[in-house]
């Protein structure tokens, strides 16, 4: 594995690959690897001959107060991480914008609710890296997490509204051995937030269970997950359609649970799909 910091050496190498036919894969990050990250570099190698990763912490999509810089890194652990999945090229520039960058993505709609509404910039922020580092990497497939699963919906609708010629793949949500959802801030846990965070998944996945037994009704599933979940403040716990991210009131098709929730300063995400039990099975 090659480690690369130069945007320009990365896309020209990328260009090049491409003109001899082979096919790049790529999974951008933020660092502080996890299995959830190595996960999507595993889904991404067998169809790509070249698979980049890139590490940047992005400033643009942290809010004022948010945690950017203490934001938590493991250049070396990363980089061993990396190769022992599979990576070619791991991309790690220092600095990602001309100091008179001036063009931001935004997507519309998608973007409004769950963590668009508590961080009004993010989700600009991430569509205006990734859309420069498709650019530089030039990928044919491109993998990003259920984790974030609002994220992946606002990346697919801005590929396909650009017309980027990008296969956009979602990889499924990966949990630690007591089921949290895995997050590089997870570090910032003590053990006893790290124990109340365990009411998050659970909620949810109570909600699933109570779900594939007949209760479709959204505020019935909701007071269900609300009477679970033992938080410092509480963002959102929401059902919307899985594809299109519009509110529910019952489920009657592929939908998803999304919650937000802070512990001490740490803000954690998890959601979990949610199906109706079907009329033959009924
Ligand atoms: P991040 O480094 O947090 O920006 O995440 C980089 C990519 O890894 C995103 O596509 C995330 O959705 C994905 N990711 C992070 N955590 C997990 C997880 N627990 N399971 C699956 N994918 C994840």
């Amino acid at each position: 594995m090659r480690i690369e910091t130069d945007p320009l050496a990365v896309q020209r190498e990328a260009l090049a690959r491409r003109a001899r036919g082979q096919r790049v894969g790529f999974v951008p990050t933020m660092g502080f690897l996890h299995d959830g990250h190595a996960s999507l570099f595993d889904q991404a190698r067998p169809d790509c001959d070249w698979l980049v990763a890139s590490i940047y912490v992005n400033p643009l999509q942290f809010g004022p107060t948010e945690d950017l810089a203490q934001y938590p890194r493991d250049p070396d652990g990363d980089a061993a991480r990396c190769a022992a999945h599979g990576v070619d090229l791991l991309f790690m520039p220092p600095l990602l914008y001309d100091a008179d960058h001036s063009t931001q993505v935004r997507v519309d709609g998608l973007t409004d609710g769950l963590c668009g509404r508590d961080r009004p910039t993010h989700f600009q922020g991430v569509t205006t890296v990734v859309a420069r580092l498709f650019g530089l990497v030039q990928p044919h497939i491109a993998v990003f997490g259920e984790k974030d699963y609002q994220q992946l919906a606002v990346i697919r609708r801005m590929v396909r509204d650009l017309a980027m010629p990008i296969d956009v793949r979602g990889g499924p949500l990966v949990r630690d051995h007591d089921g949290l959802a895995l997050s590089s801030r997870n570090a910032y846990l003590s053990p006893d937030l790290r124990r109340r965070a365990l009411s998050l998944h659970r909620a949810l996945f109570a909600m699933q269970a109570a779900c594939a037994s007949g209760e479709t009704d959204v505020s019935a599933l909701l007071a269900l997950g609300h009477g679970l979940i033992d938080s410092d403040g509480f963002d959102y716990l929401e059902i919307r359609d899985a594809t299109d991210l519009r509110p529910l009131t019952a489920v009657t098709g592929p939908a998803r649970a999304f919650t937000a929730a802070r512990y001490g300063r740490t803000r954690l995400i998890d959601n979990v799909s949610l199906a109706a039990p079907t009329a033959e099975a009924g």
